[in-house]
């Protein structure tokens, strides 16, 4: 028998999927990984399938007047790539029915996707509840994840698949297991029988310790909006708190959760140690899909064991000639290009590297240096809206060493993450749960220069594969000791030896890729999935605080 016949059926649901640039029904990270899993999951053959919403607008496609002031746009997404079901299903919103339409995609290879969508005419103004991603109030948002939850399951029934696993990619589908137990309860069950026989087919993934991350409601508003699905107040309390937090609720509705590397699981452990009856939190390092974001020209002459910086550099011009279409500025693809793509958001730290501009700006402005910046905000997020105009104003400054890119999406990722030299994160820790981006940028041999936090840890070896930045260190001053750390390394590493020691930068892009292709590929993240988050029964404990983190942070402390 295949082995993997006897793998347990999976449905993994969550709020959105970036599987493509040409289908924007995602905002970021964790869609993108979702979207890996997915695309993993049919290319590997692994069961399962994947539950969503069809984002009739998507999240905002976000571009930037030539003042630097940012504006969004919402554009309805196109439709000729999915297939009709013929199934709909129904579910329940502030007391009125809402028919939710089931779409199918299947056209990346990847596993069955089922995507639902409220914009027909009958449910009037509740249409708009699939319209956009992660806009509206509380109320929207509960709206929003009933007809995810509630209507994924209702989804899976309609549509005949039998499932032995639910797994909650973060906290917005946790009203599907509200729903679970809503059935059992129906067969006859009562609330604390139906509640333990559904928490043995749940696991949960939580993916930041950043407040905005883990959300909560008023159980007036859930109650209003109809999230409690028939269950009472003192039920849905006793699931996720009062208010109703959909992280807590994850957490007691399921058997395991993960979180998304060894660092980013001490620190969930700690900060959920309080909710004494959720499930034991494990780690399992997120991980990308190798097909998608590795460069295929890069692919070959690795494993070839042939010259890596003809491709590279390939890659590099085809990233610069992007840059001279949409900024109408010329890069030197011989120069020293650091890449820096996220969301804009404050513990990401976009300005970090501008801390001291006195002592980059000979390098920025006689061409030693080429800084490209990309990134989107929350379109509520007011500190993000602030800082894109202050790095605009940089690089009208030095135009040939600063470039802000509009619309991060995954078109711009993929160019960003195979066509810089270097790929530089500078996350407050400890709030980067993973940073999949640098994953991306390793298995091309673009070298991460990074602040230990998230993948990094496992991954680094400082001068091997790339750098560390800062040691570890958290405490006062975190911004002013990561940047002077991070001038060190560039000053006396990183630019040294990218200018005077080919041979030896490319040695490290050759380590950068060995160390990521298996290790950090969706492959092994799912091949993990099934065999330590999704796995019946005691799983071995693993060594979770890398070495290196306790190696720098005693050094840190005692310097
Ligand atoms: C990979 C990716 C992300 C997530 O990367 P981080 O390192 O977590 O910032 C976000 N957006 C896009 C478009 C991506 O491709």
């Amino acid at each position: 028998m295949n082995k993997k016949e006897r793998l347990p059926r999976v449905a993994y649901l969550c709020m959105e999927y970036g599987l493509h640039e040409e289908l924007p029904i995602y905002s970021g990270g964790l869609g993108v990984l979702a979207g890996d899993v997915i695309k993993c999951a049919g290319e590997k053959k692994f069961p399962m399938v994947g539950i969503g919403i069809l984002w009739r607008q998507g999240y905002t496609t976000q571009k930037i007047c030539s003042n630097g002031k940012p504006y969004d746009v919402f554009e309805d997404i196109d439709l000729s790539l999915l297939k009709e079901t013929g199934v709909t299903v129904k579910v329940t919103v502030k007391n009125k029915e809402v028919v939710c339409k089931v779409w199918l995609l299947d056209r990346y290879g990847n596993a069955p996707l089922y995507l639902l969508d409220t914009h027909l005419p009958e449910n009037g103004e509740n249409m708009n509840i699939t319209s956009r991603l992660y806009l509206g109030d509380d109320a929207d948002r509960v709206a929003q994840e009933i007809v995810l939850g509630v209507g994924g399951i209702r989804a899976l029934r309609a549509l005949g698949i039998k499932v032995e696993l639910y797994h909650f990619n973060e906290g917005h589908a946790v009203l599907g297991a509200v729903e679970i137990i809503r059935e059992k309860m129906n067969q006859g069950l009562t609330f604390e029988e139906a509640w333990a026989e559904t928490r043995n087919m749940v696991v949960f993934t939580t993916h930041t310790p950043v407040s905005a991350g883990n959300g909560s409601y008023s159980h007036e508003t859930m109650y209003h909006m109809g999230g409690y699905n028939g269950l009472t107040y003192e039920q849905m309390s006793r699931i996720g708190g009062d208010p109703f937090s959909i992280t807590v609720a994850g957490l007691r509705l399921s058997r395991r959760t993960n979180a998304v590397s060894k660092t980013h699981g001490e620190t969930a452990r700690k900060m959920w140690d309080h909710i004494k009856d959720g499930s034991p939190i494990i780690s399992i390092t997120n991980g990308v899909h190798r097909t998608t974001w590795q460069d295929s020209r890069i692919k070959e002459a690795h494993e070839k064991g042939k010259d890596l910086w003809a491709p590279h550099l390939e890659a590099k011009r085809e990233l610069v000639s992007e840059i001279f279409k949409t900024n109408n500025v010329l890069f030197n693809p011989e120069a020293l290009t650091i890449g820096f793509a996220r969301r804009v958001t404050a513990y990401k730290r976009c300005e970090l590297i501008l801390g001291n501009p006195g002592e980059l700006e000979p390098m920025l402005a006689n061409g030693t240096l080429q800084l490209i910046f990309s990134g989107k905000f929350h379109p509520y997020d007011e500190y993000g809206r602030s800082v894109i105009p202050r790095i605009v104003d940089l690089s009208k400054k030095y135009p040939q060493g600063i470039v802000f890119l509009e619309n991060y999406d995954i078109k711009l990722g993929k160019l960003l993450t195979r066509g810089c030299d270097v790929w530089l994160n500078t996350p407050r820790r400890p709030l980067e749960a993973s940073g999949t981006s640098g994953m991306k940028a390793a298995m091309n041999g673009v070298l991460n220069l990074s602040i230990l936090d998230g993948w990094w840890p496992e991954a680094c070896r400082h001068g091997i594969n790339g750098w560390q930045i800062g040691h570890g260190y958290e405490g006062c001053n975190q911004d002013e000791h990561d940047l002077s750390c991070l001038y060190q390394v560039l000053l006396n590493e990183v630019i040294p030896i990218y200018y005077n020691d080919r041979p030896k930068w490319v040695d490290m892009m050759r380590e950068s890729i060995n160390s990521s292709k298996w290790n950090f590929s969706s492959e092994r993240m799912i091949t993990d999935y099934y065999s330590r988050l999704y796995a019946e029964g005691e799983i071995e404990e693993e060594n979770e605080l890398p070495e290196i983190i306790s190696e720098f942070c005693s050094c840190a402390q005692q310097g």
